[in-house]
């Protein structure tokens, strides 16, 4: 390799049948045209040296760069392009020539740009799971993204559980279906409900809750606002305990303090312990004090009216089913040749995923295949704006308050400074008339 007069560095000794030489001016620029020229015409064919231009023949150029990497394709292309792979986009490939309809613009295919770009992104979702040791949330949360999140979790012995206070703890697992990414957060809230004095057990939780609405605020105001983690917990499930009766003051208190900042779906725990009736009863007395309580729940969206029979039948038993009553397993069974989620029993087997056994199908539905972007929507455009508007409030009042403040100081010094410059008038007048 030398350096040419014009500071142009090229390449010498070159393989027979094949150019891979590199010529780059001063400002970083591909210099082909002056090779080509030079070049015997019967050892190559060009019909254009600019971007899109076609070589053919004997000649195949090796660029570095990659917008000319194209260049060093085979010489078999017969068009001025090279040949692009058939698009996944099927009928609304907005490259194809099929479509001869003049009247067809091509935005048709904006859905599927919206589409691509996400994938490529990939999704996130945080999900938190709230109530006391043992009510089957770790099983339950497995059992939902068919996974394993708490291998490494050390389960605590009741003398344990009691001295410990409330931790929070976050698992994140990423899962991949069909070319879709979900990285997945759970929140478990580890001791909340466990102690015997449990008045601040939520504290911790709507804290967390706080801390992750604020690290948003300060990233979306900061530099590198495109790249934002978010963390925000978009569906918290509440897990009530299937031997009490309706919800304990400890509940009320807690869906309280969260119902404004998070997303409440309310769980009853373990229903295999239930019979028919009790779960009928049970869900609706907690309905019941739910509505005396006041305490807000996650509101499903209403159905659209263009949505067909079907659709509306099954949004219409996803309302019904809630609170949730599930079953969770870390077990699968063969049950008359088919191998699925179960528990078994001396009596019978339970199986997780059959809807007159338990609400665990409806509600994995509704969090993943129906709502997941809805609860995402309303945790970006409701609880987050509410904190967002809560937070600039109280930045307001605490300027307001340092103006006040300076009023305060201001006022008595100016009246002490007014009656010094009194005092000192008089003293003069006086001293004058003294002299006089
Ligand atoms: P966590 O402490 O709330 O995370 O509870 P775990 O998921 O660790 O479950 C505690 C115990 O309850 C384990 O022995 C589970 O096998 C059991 N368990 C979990 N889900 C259910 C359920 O739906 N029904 C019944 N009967 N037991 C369950």
């Amino acid at each position: 390799m030398y350096n040419d007069e014009q500071g142009t560095q090229t390449d010498e000794g070159l393989p027979d049948g094949e150019f891979s030489s590199l010529a780059i001016d001063k400002m970083g620029n591909l210099i082909v045209e002056s090779f080509i020229r030079e070049l015997p015409q019967d050892s190559y064919n060009c019909s254009s040296h600019q971007g899109t231009g076609s070589i053919s023949g004997n000649f195949c150029y090796s660029s570095p760069l990659p917008e000319h990497r194209y260049l060093a394709t085979p010489t078999s292309w017969t068009s001025d392009r090279p040949p692009r792979p058939k698009s996944p986009w099927g009928c609304l490939d907005p490259y194809t020539s099929e479509d001869q309809d003049r009247e067809y613009v091509g935005f048709a295919t904006l859905p599927n740009q919206v589409h691509r770009k996400s994938v490529k992104k990939g999704f996130e979702f945080t999900l938190m799971v709230v109530g006391e040791s043992g009510l089957g949330k770790s099983t339950l949360i497995n059992s939902l993204f068919l996974t394993d999140l708490y291998k490494d979790r050390k389960v605590l012995n009741a003398e344990e559980r009691l001295a410990q206070t409330v931790g929070i703890t976050k698992n994140t697992v990423c899962i991949e279906e069909k070319g879709v990414r979900l990285k997945l957060n759970v929140v478990d809230t580890q001791g909340y409900g466990d102690t015997i004095n449990n008045t601040d057990s939520y504290k911790c939780v709507s804290d967390y809750i706080d801390h992750q609405f604020e690290q948003y605020r300060r990233d979306e105001i900061g530099l590198n606002r495109k790249n934002i983690q978010d963390n925000r917990v978009h569906c918290c499930l509440y897990f009530i305990s299937p031997f009490g009766h309706g919800l304990r003051p400890l509940d009320v208190e807690c869906m309280r303090a969260l119902q404004d900042k998070v997303n409440i779906i309310p769980i009853v725990a373990k229903s295999d312990g239930l019979t028919y009736d009790e779960v009928k009863k049970k869900k609706s007395r907690i309905l019941s004090e739910i509505d005396k309580y006041r305490l807000k729940i996650y509101q499903f969206p209403d159905c659209d009216s263009d949505e067909d029979e079907e659709f509306r039948r099954q949004d219409m038993e996803l309302k019904r089913s809630v609170p949730f009553a599930v079953i969770g397993s870390n077990m699968v069974v063969d049950v008359n040749g088919r191998r699925l989620r179960a528990r078994l029993y001396p009596w019978g087997v339970v199986e997780v995923e059959n809807p007159y056994h338990s609400d665990f199908v409806h509600l994995r539905n509704m969090l993943v295949r129906t709502h997941m972007q809805d609860l995402k929507d309303m945790t970006h455009d409701t609880h987050y704006e509410s904190y967002r508007a809560q937070w600039l409030c109280k930045s307001q009042r605490t300027v307001v308050g340092r103006h006040t403040r300076k009023r305060f100081v201001l006022v008595p010094m100016i009246l002490v400074n007014f009656f010094f410059l009194i005092d000192e008038i008089i003293l003069i007048v006086l001293n004058k008339l003294l002299i006089e």
